[in-house]
């Protein structure tokens, strides 16, 4: 047996309990070594019910005598009541509010273990537990030794189909004792650095710690065993992202010249004076793209920092070297909103701009292909439709893509293979907690800008509730005749755009017609045709409409420097970062502007979004709160977000690990005590890592 083994050939597992263990992910002997036990409990002080005092966390081996679901005369608490007996004469009473569905699983006669706190009921005269942590024991002999179960600090594991914690626990013993000694890749010199334990002390100090082990380290997951496992975890897969990295910078791409007359270009295009900070990045990518190694750079900004003029200025860097530049965006309206952004910032120097979107006709769609194929336009804007097989560019030199992280990583590759190696330049439109760039990120070197352009004045973000609605419509009407546009946005529900487009279609003729009579309303949302959305967007944009209805199609990437007011309905149903998004659309302008969010009910996730909201406008902080409210998945969406299936680290909870296995990486890397330890480490990495963390062919 080794670490590869299939669960189904494991002593003890068995077919059936196989494939319960692999529809949670668990295949091999190494899958189940590294599923972490969620908890432990201390319950080596078992004692005899007759010995059990008040106020001690205490574990005692009890049967269920008789059940109970007394009564209250006002209120139904669902109370449920066991009570056990041990033999030592004592009787103790296990109660649970809402406890009901335990009647069919605590029956007369059961055996279990029981852990909590006792207490006694002066009312009463009996001890009690309230809402005891229990385990039911039996004697099929499939659980191997009680000692496992009790008399000691004990892992908690999160069930799988049926196979339980118990399960679990006799499962991972026998696996231990029968596993031979693992080799520890983890180099030496860092296991010695930071005192970790070697991998097979530390996998069955994971499972079953030691009895002197501080429970309340286990249970914050710092024990010293916990911690190598999740600092190994981080460590192979930030080596296999500086390796990448490293790889990248030995690849041959395109050495662009950077002398006066592409300075001259930059400057004769830029429509106003850069930040700081876009001035930094500017150097940063521009060094990149002066290497002979191709750049993978990924740039981060708030929502108005000014991503898209800093890559217009890539852009021509490019161009003047007589390569093409491509850009990528995730959604139509997005794509179309750049592609007008670019042509008007590149009319000085007279840069033709082509956007391919897949709505467009064949027609269409044939005559744009052609441009890019000759190379006669420099700068083509687009969705997917521009990566697809059978466009091809004459010299693709530089691609950047918006809003990477809902774009797959074989995407980015099939547009690099576009190019001989472009360079390319990642946006993102949400600002990243640095715990998952550096994780989905990390083959990437990051660019930031930290400053907003000069002369924004922070919007000001209100809560109303729809009961307030006459209010919010007032401050809008008195905003509109001070000269000033506004948005009016519906959420999209359940993911279905038709709902929203329905709500958002309802909304607008009411505005139209009854509430604002005297103004001109535009409406949009994302099944409206391509030349549609442009008429409508024009028209706002040249102020022929005051108020714009829209469903979140314009969520990204919409710039109307006067409007000032963004009211929000349903916001309790949106996202953080979606919201965040959307208020980045007003506050473009001179004018002091608002951020209206009116909801009707909230349940207490939403109530902190909006005190969230409200509270803050630093989308970096924002960021973090909407990690830790819904989790790394979620926060990414489930769909091609590249993150890395950690089994014991936890992106939330273990980001100091993560920058600490990142340092030691990167300088393992670069510096290795011994060539040959790097070499090994590849192979492991390679053997071990590779499949589960995506990395593409470490060499
Ligand atoms: P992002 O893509 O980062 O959300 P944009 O690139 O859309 O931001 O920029 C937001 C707005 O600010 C645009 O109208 C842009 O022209 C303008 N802008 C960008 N940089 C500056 C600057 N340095 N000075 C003045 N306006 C700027
Ligand atoms: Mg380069």
């Amino acid at each position: 047996m080794d670490l590869s083994t299939p669960l189904a050939y494991v002593k003890g597992i068995g077919p059936q309990r196989a494939a319960q263990l692999e529809a949670k992910g668990l295949q091999t002997a190494a899958d189940l070594l590294y599923y972490a036990p969620f908890r432990y409990e201390d319950r080596s002080n078992v004692k005899p019910l007759s010995a059990l005092a008040p106020g001690e966390m205490a574990t005692a081996l009890v049967e269920v005598r008789e059940v109970h679901t007394p009564q209250f005369k006002r209120r139904d608490l669902g109370m449920f009541e066991a009570v056990f007996g041990d033999g030592s004469g004592a009787r103790l009473t296990g109660k649970w509010f809402h406890g009901q569905y335990l009647r069919n699983v605590l029956t007369p006669g059961l055996r279990l273990a029981i852990y909590g706190k006792v207490e006694f009921d002066s009312y009463t005269r009996e001890l009690t537990m309230l809402h005891p942590e229990f385990e039911i024991l039996r004697d099929d002999g499939e659980e191997g030794d009680a000692s496992l179960h009790t008399g000691r600090i004990v892992p908690i594991y999160e069930a799988a189909g049926k196979v339980s914690t118990r399960m679990f626990r006799t499962i991972l013993r026998r696996l231990l004792d029968d596993l031979p000694p693992l080799e520890d890749a983890l180099p030496r010199h860092i296991r010695q650095a930071w005192k970790l334990p070697d991998l097979n002390t530390a996998l069955r100090e994971l499972h079953f710690p030691a009895p002197e082990s501080d429970l309340r380290l286990l249970n914050t997951f710092r024990s010293p065993a916990q911690f190598r496992m999740i600092f190994e975890e981080f460590f192979w897969l930030e080596t296999g992202m500086a390796l990448k990295r490293g790889n990248a910078r030995t690849e041959m791409g395109i050495p662009f010249e950077l002398n006066d007359r592409v300075r001259e270009k930059i400057k004769a295009m830029l429509p106003f004076k850069p930040t700081t900070a876009q001035k930094r990045v500017l150097g940063e990518i521009a060094r990149d793209m002066a290497s002979p190694a191709p750049m993978s750079r990924l740039l981060q900004g708030d929502v108005g920092s000014g991503k898209t003029i800093v890559a217009a200025q890539a852009a021509v860097i490019a161009v003047e070297n007589g390569y093409q530049a491509a850009l990528l965006a995730p959604t139509e309206i997005l794509a179309a909103q750049h592609f007008f952004y670019l042509r008007k910032v590149f009319q000085p120097i007279e840069y033709p701009v082509a956007l391919l979107v897949g709505s467009m006709s064949r027609k269409e769609k044939e005559s744009v292909k052609q441009l890019i194929e000759s190379g006669m336009v420099p700068i083509a804007v687009g969705t997917h439709a521009l990566i697809e097989q059978d466009v091809a560019f004459h010299k693709l030199g530089l691609a950047i893509i918006d809003e990477q992280h809902r774009f797959g990583v074989l995407q980015r590759r099939a547009l690099q293979a576009k190019g001989v190696t472009p360079d390319v330049l990642v946006m993102t439109a949400t600002p990243i907690p640095r715990t998952l760039a550096l994780t989905i990120f990390g083959d990437l070197d990051t660019s930031v800008i930290d400053e907003l352009p000069p002369g924004r004045k922070p919007i000001q973000t209100v809560h109303k509730t729809s009961l307030e609605i006459e209010q919010v419509w007032s401050f809008v009407k008195r905003e509109v005749d001070a000269g000033r546009q506004a948005y009016v946005v519906y959420p999209v529900i359940e993911e279905s755009e038709t709902q929203a487009m329905k709500a958002a279609q309802k909304a607008y003729e009411e505005l139209a017609r009854d509430v604002f009579p005297t103004l001109k309303v535009g409406l949009m949302h994302g099944r409206l045709p391509t030349e549609e959305k442009e008429r409508v967007m024009e028209a706002f944009k040249q102020g022929e409409a005051q108020i714009l209805v829209s469903t979140t199609v314009i969520e990204v990437g919409v710039d109307v420097p006067n409007a000032s007011v963004m009211v929000i309905e349903h916001a309790e149903r949106f996202g953080l970062a979606q919201i965040h998004q959307l208020r980045g659309r007003v506050g473009r302008g001179a004018a002091q502007s608002h951020c209206i969010l009116v909801t009707d009910r909230m349940n207490d996730a939403a109530r902190e979004r909006i005190r969230t909201l409200v509270g803050s406008s630093d989308g970096f902080h924002i960021a973090e709160i909407d990690l830790k409210l819904r989790g790394p998945g979620e926060f990414l969406g489930t769909r091609q977000s590249g993150l890395p299936a950690f089994r014991v680290g936890n992106l939330l909870r273990d980001q100091e690990i993560l920058e600490l296995a990142r340092r030691e990486a990167v300088a393992f890397v670069e510096s290795p005590p011994a060539t040959d330890e790097l070499d090994q480490a590849k192979r492991y990495l390679r053997d071990h890592w590779q499949r589960r963390y995506g990395l593409a062919l470490i060499a």
